[in-house]
């Protein structure tokens, strides 16, 4: 039998700069987090070069680097075309690696690295048609059919997050020219719009008790309200969670996945939400689909970005040695 490959996983994100061992029988060995260097983008490539220096003198020769960053990345070319958070556009970060470390790269958006993270060693392991809705300030995506990542033909498929679930609904935030996607109504900006504004209408709530206090009135404290039993902010999550629903019969209704997967760092209260999304599906999405999909939280949280990264590199750089785990688990 081989022996395990060592790779280096890097989770470069808007806020925090993450660098991990990861070992692809076992997952995750060790990882460092930082603030990330957002001043420049030579700021943020030294910064970059320094934490990976320390990771490879402390885990001696890897394998192969993989990264996941919070940008729009050009797959192929390895390239970062640009990100709403970081100081890079058009940053050629795969060759730049792959020369300093004369090791194999593998470059990617933290989307996609997410849903490799639960696909490989998380929720959906040894599904061969998976899909995952990652929530943050926005709502990424990632497909997996085949066993494999699904990318489109420029790459950039799997914006889940921007279909348009009501045609004259708001304008979309970021780079989008759409209004009324799924992001609009159940991204983590959409749990802390709605958090203020129930404060705002419900001022016994204790969401309302919290504003008056002076306390941050957002989606973590709706989230930690919700998961205590507040029925208000079960209810107003409740909403966001029927929202997803439709957005996921959607998705439902077009993969036929045996596996739909939500994370990302607003997914917090997702016991909350998903039971009232669950029954959407059953009521919006066709059969046979709807009868055969699973809808369930991530297991990954903070560790999703190293894990997925390292997901990456394995499975891009050594494709070979993963055709059969789709079966094998
Ligand atoms: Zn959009």
């Amino acid at each position: 039998m081989r022996r395990a490959r060592s790779i280096v996983g890097v989770d470069l994100g808007g806020t925090k700069l993450a660098v991990g061992l990861v070992d692809d029988a076992l997952g995750i060995r060790d990882r460092t987090v930082s603030p990330a260097a957002t001043t420049s983008t030579e700021a943020c490539l030294a910064d970059l070069y320094r934490r990976l220096d320390e990771a490879l003198s402390t885990y001696g020769p890897v394998d192969a680097i993989g990264v996941g960053t919070a940008s729009m990345v050009d797959f192929r070319a390895g390239r970062v075309v640009l990100s709403t958070n970081l100081p890079l556009r058009d940053v050629p970060l795969r060759d730049l690696l792959a020369a300093r470390y004369g090791v194999p790269v593998a470059v990617d958006n933290d989307a996609n690295v997410a849903c490799l993270a639960e696909h490989r060693y998380g929720a959906g392991r040894g599904a061969s048609e998976m899909v995952m809705l990652t929530l943050g300030t926005g709502i990424g995506g990632g497909i997996i059919t085949g066993g494999l990542l699904y990318r489109g033909a420029s790459g950039a498929a799997g914006e889940l997050g921007h279909m348009a679930i009501q045609l004259d609904g708001p304008r979309c935030q970021g780079a989008c020219p759409s209004c009324g996607c799924l992001e609009v109504y159940a991204s983590g900006r959409a749990m802390d719009r709605a958090a203020l504004e129930t404060a705002r209408a419900r001022p016994d709530s204790a969401l309302g008790r919290a504003l008056a206090a002076g306390d941050d009135v957002a989606g973590p404290l709706l989230s930690r309200l919700a998961l205590a039993g507040d029925p208000v902010a079960v209810e107003v999550l409740g909403g966001i969670g029927e929202k997803l629903g439709a957005g996921i019969a959607n998705i439902v209704n077009i993969f036929n996945p045996e596996l739909v997967v939500v994370g990302g760092g607003a997914a917090l209260a997702a016991e909350v939400f998903l039971e009232p999304a669950r029954r959407v599906v059953v009521a919006r999405a066709m059969a046979p689909q709807c009868d055969d999909v699973r809808i369930v939280p991530a297991q990954h949280g903070p560790d999703a970005g190293v894990l997925g990264a390292g997901a990456l590199a394995i499975v891009e750089l050594f494709p070979d040695e993963v055709s059969g785990s789709v079966q094998g688990g």
